[in-house]
């Protein structure tokens, strides 16, 4: 704008030298006109000389402005480009976190990450449930707030303030009538300077691990205390007839007697301890041909009978032969029914008792065997456990010794051996009902099943 002004300003008196120039050779010029000439002829020079100064500065000026103008161009892209970076860093950063909480989610463990301040910034769907908070709703919340065992927020402050890299502890939480037991792995997180700034907390569930150990443990103590009175009554009747305390031959007969039925007790204990680990091995000789599953339940039933009448029990056989034949090893269907018998025996209290029954389904192609009994019963909640290794119900333990086995042993000759299915109804106080399915030889043949 300056510069315009300045031409303009140039113009005019550029205009009026040119104008006196053109005057002076019409009249005679005096001093004065003279003077005015040469004023205006300084003046134009003068004018010429700034304006030449000026489009120097101009220039000089527009030149660094072209300068500042490209520097500013060049930040800009530079900024443009450190955007871009800073775009593509965080879509990284936010693909990472994507896939930590993706790895996080799909962890069937409870994890939970803290900061620095014991606050939450992540946690998966188990965690929630464990510790009854709404994952998504509870980030930022201090674990004060969310997880109710002071064990853990102790182990996790603690970890924290002694830097420690893991820590592992065994953390129990009430969880209605039940405990559950958990693993628990506490780890620091550390920060570029080496300062901890989070703790990650692992919790695995071993509750059922416990819970098998400490059947194996009931195992070893039931087999051993079963081991131990067949053992003792043996050695306390050999003992005496060395020691010639049976003086006539009906007494050393009761004697052998004694000792060969707890022989046998004992040898039966070993045997289903090792045929239910021969089948889970695969290791068990299977014999299987046409057999008619009515026969092997009135035989058991049979079998049963003389024990049964020891507590009045009555075994009543409803089985009608007809053609019933499964493909199937005898013996071990033999050694389920039997099974399922001297069980219904046991936990039937004296005068009950019981009905067994093998029935060929046509529609659903099987054979059908039930045992019921009027005994102790078994409670709803325990039923689903009943058919697992070592599972006894304490309740019932009262009615007679066991080992837990004999109703596994029933499972794996059914299911594993056989491909059958067997299945249990009970009441507590009235009875239950036990029983199992084979299918038909025919459907066994034809491949229908
Ligand atoms: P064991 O009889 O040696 O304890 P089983 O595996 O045969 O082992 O049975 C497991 C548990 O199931 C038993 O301890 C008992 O509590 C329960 N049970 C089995 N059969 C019956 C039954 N007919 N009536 C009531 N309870 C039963």
């Amino acid at each position: 704008m300056v510069f315009s002004k300045n031409y303009i300003f140039l113009a005019v008196l550029v205009f009026i030298v040119l104008m006196l120039i053109a005057a002076m050779p019409l009249g005679g010029t005096t001093l004065a006109e003279a003077l005015a000439c040469i004023a205006a002829i300084g003046a134009a020079g003068w004018l010429g000389w700034r304006l030449f100064i000026e489009r120097r500065m101009f220039l000089v000026q527009v030149a660094s402005l072209r300068n500042d103008y490209k520097n500013q161009c060049e930040k800009a892209s530079q900024s443009i480009n450190d955007a871009k970076d800073f775009k593509l860093q965080l879509q990284l950063l936010k693909r990472q976190k994507r896939n930590t909480e993706a790895i996080i989610y799909s962890i069937s463990d409870a994890v939970i990450v803290t900061d620095a301040s014991d606050r939450l910034i992540m946690a998966n769907e188990p965690a929630g449930g464990l510790f009854d908070f709404d994952v998504k709703g509870a980030m930022l919340k201090p674990m004060e707030e969310l997880v109710s065992s002071g064990e853990l927020k102790k182990l996790i402050g603690s970890s924290r303030n002694s830097r420690t890299r893991h820590v592992r502890h065994e953390l129990q939480f009430e969880s209605g009538e039940n405990t559950q037991t958990y693993d628990c792995i506490i780890s620091c997180i550390y920060d570029d300077d080496d300062q901890v700034c989070g703790v990650v907390s692992v919790l695995h569930d071993i509750t059922r691990e416990k819970e098998i150990s400490q059947m194996k443990n009931d195992f070893v103590s039931h087999v051993s205390h079963e081991f131990k009175t067949p053992l003792a009554s043996i050695t306390a009747y050999s003992e005496m007839l060395v020691d010639g305390e049976a003086a006539d031959e009906k007494t050393r007969k009761e004697f052998y007697s004694i000792i060969q039925s707890q022989a046998q007790r004992l040898n039966r204990l070993i045997e289903d301890i090792l045929n239910i680990s021969r089948i889970e091995s695969g290791l068990i000789k299977v014999n299987k041909e046409a057999v008619s599953t009515a026969l092997i339940v009135r035989d058991a039933a049979q079998m049963v009978k003389s024990y049964a009448a020891e507590k009045n029990i009555t075994v009543e056989d409803q089985t009608a032969i007809v053609f019933d034949q499964v493909y199937a090893d005898k013996d071990m269907i033999s050694q389920a029914v039997i099974n399922l018998l001297s069980n219904a025996v046991k936990y039937t209290p004296n005068d009950g008792k019981i009905t067994v029954n093998s029935e060929v389904d046509e529609s659903q192609q099987v054979v059908r065997v039930t045992i019921v009994d009027t005994g102790a019963g078994i409670p709803a909640e325990e039923l689903p456990r009943i058919f697992e290794k070592f599972y006894r119900v304490k309740a019932n333990n009262k009615f007679a010794k066991g080992t837990g086995l004999g109703l596994n042993l029933v499972k794996q000759i059914i299911e594993k051996v056989h491909d059958g299915r067997v299945f249990v109804t009970s009441q507590v106080g009235k009875g239950s009902c036990f029983g199992f399915e084979l299918p038909l030889l025919a459907t066994v043949k034809t491949g229908t099943r």
